[in-house]
């Protein structure tokens, strides 16, 4: 049985992003065709100064066509539940059904467990139990995608995940906010942290929603920036 560490490769993003986008946020204001805009593209400043009011005027569908794919490995089956209600993802995960762990599985101890290290004992022992009953079952015959049932949510599971440009910054407002779970927060920030080493300027977009809002609008606020109520100063629409 093995402690597992999260790791994440973007494994697949478009050579030409910047342009692009640019030719399809041209497609919709110029009289000009779409393949005529993009060979006569300027300069990475001019198509970002467009992008950039294009995006920020809410026009999120030129956004769209930019396609990305990334290795996810070493997370758990509790933080791949979190991501894949995100709907316009792809997902290809590692089935419990066709992957018999062997002996012993592989798992993902939270953050919090481990900085205690009488629980984290608990914990390492627990799934040590776990693994043996596991083992139990497929010794006597039970198949994968039964004995699986008994493995926790801290399992280890891999994916290939896609999704597109847009869907990837609204991933990021969402689950980059201090109210989401640990261990997601820590995958999408290492999703956007490799993305935005291939394109610096998409870092203002891959941010909690809070600092693209300029508020924040959860109940339980963790003070980094203003309440909504603060933001709109208590301001009531219906006068
Ligand atoms: C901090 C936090 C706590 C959460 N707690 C819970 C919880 O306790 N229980 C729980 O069940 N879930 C919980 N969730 C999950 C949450 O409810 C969403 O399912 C998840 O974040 C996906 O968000 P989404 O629907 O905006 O995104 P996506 O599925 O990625 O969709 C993106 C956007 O597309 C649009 N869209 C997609 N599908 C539809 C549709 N069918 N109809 C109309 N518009 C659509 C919406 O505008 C949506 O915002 C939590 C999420 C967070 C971040």
């Amino acid at each position: 049985m093995a402690k597992q560490t999260l790791s994440v490769e973007l494994i697949s993003i478009p050579d030409d992003i910047i342009r692009t986008i640019y030719t399809a946020c041209k497609t919709c204001y110029s009289a000009k065709l779409p393949y005529e805009n993009y060979l006569n593209a300027p300069d990475n400043e001019k198509m970002l100064s467009l992008i950039e009011k294009v995006i920020s005027s809410g026009h999120y569908s030129t956004i769209e066509h930019i396609q990305l794919t990334f290795a996810i490995q070493n997370v758990s089956r509790a933080c791949t539940h979190q991501l894949v209600r995100h709907r316009h993802m792809s997902f290809s995960q590692k089935s419990q059904r066709y992957v018999r762990e062997k002996g012993e599985f592989d798992y993902i101890v939270p953050k919090s467990i481990e900085k205690n290290p009488e629980l984290n004992k608990k914990f390492t022992d627990f799934m040590t139990k776990t693994s043996e009953l596991y083992q139990e079952f497929i010794d006597n015959g039970i198949l994968a995608e039964d004995a699986r049932a008994i493995l926790p949510n801290a399992a280890a599971s891999s994916l290939t995940a896609s999704l597109n440009l847009r869907e990837l910054i609204h991933l990021a407002n969402l689950r980059l906010c201090t109210r989401a779970q640990y261990e997601i927060r820590c995958l999408v920030k290492a999703m956007v942290d490799e993305v935005i080493k291939k394109e610096p300027w998409l870092k203002p977009y891959l941010v909690p929603k809070c600092e693209r809002l300029g508020y924040c609008d959860e109940d339980k606020t963790c003070g980094r920036t203003k309440t909504k109520a603060e933001f709109l100063g208590n301001v009531c629409c219906a006068n």
